[in-house]
């Protein structure tokens, strides 16, 4: 049996940060995902401020994810039909951007390696079980490793959770756990000039608290979606097909313009979003869950790449501090993070999705969010995460909101090539900002 100190169990978001993080301190880790990369990721490839400044400190460079695409405003369409555009700062970095999950979690790997990872790709992890001092996994193809610590960064089915015994009920308490969305995604080209330039969400009636999204990428394309939440009278087995008439309605088949064409089929995925409820320890904390392995997305607006970035980050942090001789004081260092920096988000996205989940609520709260000019750049600025959303609530993290007005590579990205990531006028202004000064 070979040994390694740290096992990451995943290479996506969550793992390739913890990862970074972890052989950037000095561990010595083994990064595992059974894909090889490139690969894809069911996703709507949208990138909040969190995400981006997680992003920025792993040292990614937009220039490095060919796909990458900033965004200067969001533009909400309310159930009522009224569209309002949401800007963003538009001179102190980048706020938000989409990047196809193929190129982005590509990079990050790569990044991982630089950073002292072994990856090993192509190889599954099939089994994890806890031998007291140490934690057995089993890779399909390699055998067997003893580790200090394994990060389970494996998803939303987590087969590291599973193997532990540590399966969830679902929601409704019967059941397999199948998370709290169910998202559907399409990549079009040849889509016309909105949906080629502008993030678009819509509170469709019949979706709430779910939402459709059209978010654009380079070279006349767009990742166009749509979620529900599990449990809505929209049932997750006739998404398929909701799915073109939903494409036909007028306000969407205009946005995506006459020539848009469908260039993959469409592929649907589960988002969990219960943090406050999933295990996040296993085997007397040699085992951290993070990332979707932690159902750790936004549960309004199943938004979880900022998240699986972070929680990698905190898990990382836990480890490096307690060492590997105190898995329980790692465990307890990881889960007072994600109570503290989390959870508090996560109870009042709960809260506000409620609110969502009426017509009238979806309407007021866009028609409040965008009735003047300082209330449209504020709220921009909260649903892209760029300040903790419960911020108001939380005292102690007030002192964030100073950094709120600044998106991510504001003092010099380090990615001074010109070729074009392809950033909105925002991003635009930086860049010649940034040339100039
Ligand atoms: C349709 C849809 C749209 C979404 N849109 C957005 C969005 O626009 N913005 C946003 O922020 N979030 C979005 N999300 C959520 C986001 O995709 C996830 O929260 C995010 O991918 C979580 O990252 P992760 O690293 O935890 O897990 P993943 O990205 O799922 O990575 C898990 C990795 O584990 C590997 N793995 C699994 N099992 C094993 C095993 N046994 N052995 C080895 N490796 C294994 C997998 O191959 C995979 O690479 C969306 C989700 C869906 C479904």
């Amino acid at each position: 049996m070979s040994t390694a100190e740290i096992v990451v169990v995943g290479a996506g978001p969550a793992g390739a940060a913890a990862a970074t993080h972890l052989a950037r301190a000095g561990r010595d880790v083994l990064l595992v995902d059974r894909a090889q990369f490139p690969r894809d990721k069911c996703c709507g490839d949208g990138l909040t401020t969190g995400a981006l400044r997680e992003l920025e400190a792993l040292g990614l460079r937009p220039d490095d994810v060919e796909s990458w695409r900033g965004v200067d405003e969001a533009v909400l369409r309310s159930p009522s039909g009224r569209e309002i555009s949401f800007p963003f700062p538009a001179d102190r970095g980048v706020f938000a951007a989409v990047a196809r999950r193929r190129d982005l979690d590509a990079a990050l790997v790569e990044i991982a390696r630089r950073a002292g990872a072994t990856v090993v790709e192509g190889h599954a992890v099939t089994a994890v079980s806890d031998a007291g001092d140490h934690v057995r996994v089993a890779i399909d193809g390699v055998g067997d490793v003893a580790a200090r610590y394994v990060v389970a960064a494996d998803g939303m089915w987590s087969p590291v959770r599973r193997s532990l015994g540590l399966g969830v009920p679902d929601a409704d308490g019967a059941g397999a756990y199948l998370g709290e969305w169910h998202a559907f995604r399409q990549y079009f080209c040849g889509v016309g000039e909105r949906a080629a330039t502008e993030l678009m969400v819509w509170f469709e009636p019949d979706l709430l608290p779910g939402y459709a999204w059209s978010f654009p990428l380079p070279g006349g394309r767009a990742n166009v979606g749509f979620g529900i939440q599990r449990g809505g009278a929209i049932r997750t087995r006739s998404m398929a097909a909701l799915w073109p008439e939903l494409l036909a309605r007028p306000h969407i088949a205009a946005f995506l313009g006459p020539d848009a064409v469908a260039e993959s089929s469409h592929r649907a995925w589960p988002i969990p979003a219960r943090a406050q409820t999933m295990p996040l320890a296993g085997a007397g904390g040699r085992v951290l869950f993070v990332g979707d392995a932690a159902a750790a997305t936004d549960p309004m607006t199943g938004e979880g790449i900022g998240q699986a970035l972070v929680t990698g980050r905190w898990a990382a942090d836990a480890i490096s501090r307690a060492g590997a001789g105190h898995p329980a004081l790692a465990a307890t260092l990881y889960q007072r993070a994600v109570a503290d920096e989390l959870l508090p988000d996560a109870l009042l996205s709960r809260l506000l999705g409620r609110v969502l989940k009426l017509p009238i609520g979806a309407r007021l709260a866009v028609r409040a969010a965008g009735a003047t000019d300082l209330g449209r750049r504020a709220f921009a600025l909260w649903l892209f995460e760029a300040c903790p959303r419960a911020v108001i609530a939380t005292p102690r993290r007030w002192s964030s909101t100073l950094g709120a007005g600044q998106g991510a590579w504001a003092h010099g990205p380090g990615h001074s090539s010109s070729r074009s990531w392809d950033v909105g006028q925002g991003a635009q202004e930086t860049k010649h900002a940034l040339r100039e000064g």
